[in-house]
């Protein structure tokens, strides 16, 4: 764009309001379409057991692969969706699409688990315990192997409104986990009664716990937290062998980031999985996946 008359050039590379505005209102009223026309997909990224190595479950993150704005990263547009009242329609792809893949797994003698990413939106829903019952039933999966996830943030908003849906949630036997641990303000008191079976670190302090020693002290704190509730700890945004060994040695449940994988497309997963799976011999109905 030209410069202002007698001014300073306007900054060309920042979408000015009425940009963004209509970036979102595309994003929102074109959201359904995609999802329809297969723009709209999941990536899977795996989470390893410590010390074992084994492959215990994946997190489905959605992409959406945009015809005018190309790969779009779900910061981009799930706050959108969400304010629209549309998070509906994205968590039951998500769920069917994940619930697929695990009950593929299953038939082929593979116990692998699949977390979905929950929105509180969702948890204001009172009949979301009933549609993730009936989803399971439909596909043949038990429980225990779906995860929801839901962040901090999102379960201390309203926790007099999570609470009850969180409670028939556990009383189907889905593991529940919060997300984005240590980001917000949640006192432990809370955590104490939240009915969840898994806490994950965000990966903000795991980044860091290499170098910078107060993450490193966040990070022991919210493992052995995690531990004295009964939980199970799960790092996120594991990028280097350093943060893999000290996690390790805290005895951190789970790990999952960029050093065991980024999150893969469906075929990318399955040749992943494939490269990893060792039968064991003659007992064809034993399988075991190691990194
Ligand atoms: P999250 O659930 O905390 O997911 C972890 C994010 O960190 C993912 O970003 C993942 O790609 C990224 N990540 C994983 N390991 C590493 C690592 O080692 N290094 C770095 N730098 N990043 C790593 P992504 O896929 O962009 O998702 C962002 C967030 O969007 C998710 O955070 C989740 O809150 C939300 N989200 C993703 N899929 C869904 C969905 O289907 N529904 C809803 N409601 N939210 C979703
Ligand atoms: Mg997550
Ligand atoms: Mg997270
Ligand atoms: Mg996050």
């Amino acid at each position: 764009r030209a410069a202002k008359a007698g001014g300073e050039p306007v900054r060309a590379y920042m979408p000015s309001m009425g940009q963004i505005f209509l970036r979102r209102f595309q994003l929102v009223t074109q959201f359904r379409h995609a999802v329809e026309t297969g723009q709209v997909k999941v990536h899977y990224q795996p989470k390893v057991a410590l010390p074992s190595r084994n492959v215990l479950g994946v997190e489905a993150l959605v992409r959406w692969t945009h015809p005018e704005y190309g790969d779009l990263h779900p910061d981009e547009f799930v706050p959108a969706i969400e304010a629209a009242g549309l998070v509906g329609a994205l968590t039951g792809f998500v769920m069917e699409q994940a619930l697929t893949k695990v009950r593929k797994w299953l038939d082929k003698g593979l116990r692998i688990s699949a977390a979905v990413n929950i929105s509180v939106r969702s948890l204001a829903e009172q009949d979301f315990p009933e549609q993730v019952s009936d989803l399971l039933t439909r596909y043949g999966v038990p429980p225990e192997l779906l995860t929801l996830e839901l962040t901090e943030s999102g379960v201390m908003a309203d926790p007099q409104k999570a609470l009850p849906v969180l409670r028939r949630l556990h009383a189907l036997g889905v593991v529940l986990a919060v997300d984005d641990f240590g980001t917000g303000y949640s006192s432990l008191a809370y955590l104490r009664q939240l009915p969840v079976d898994e806490v994950k670190i965000d990966k903000s302090f795991v980044f860091g716990m290499g170098t910078d020693l107060s993450d490193l002290a966040v990070v022991r704190s919210i493992v052995e937290l995690g531990h004295s509730l009964g939980l199970s700890v799960v790092a996120e945004g594991v990028e280097e062998d350093v943060a893999r060994d000290q996690l390790s040695a805290m005895g951190c449940d789970v790990i999952q980031g960029y050093l065991i994988s980024r999150p893969l497309s469906e075929s990318r997963l399955e040749a992943w999985l494939q490269a990893r799976t060792t039968k064991t011999p003659g007992r064809m109905d034993e399988t075991v996946l190691t990194l």
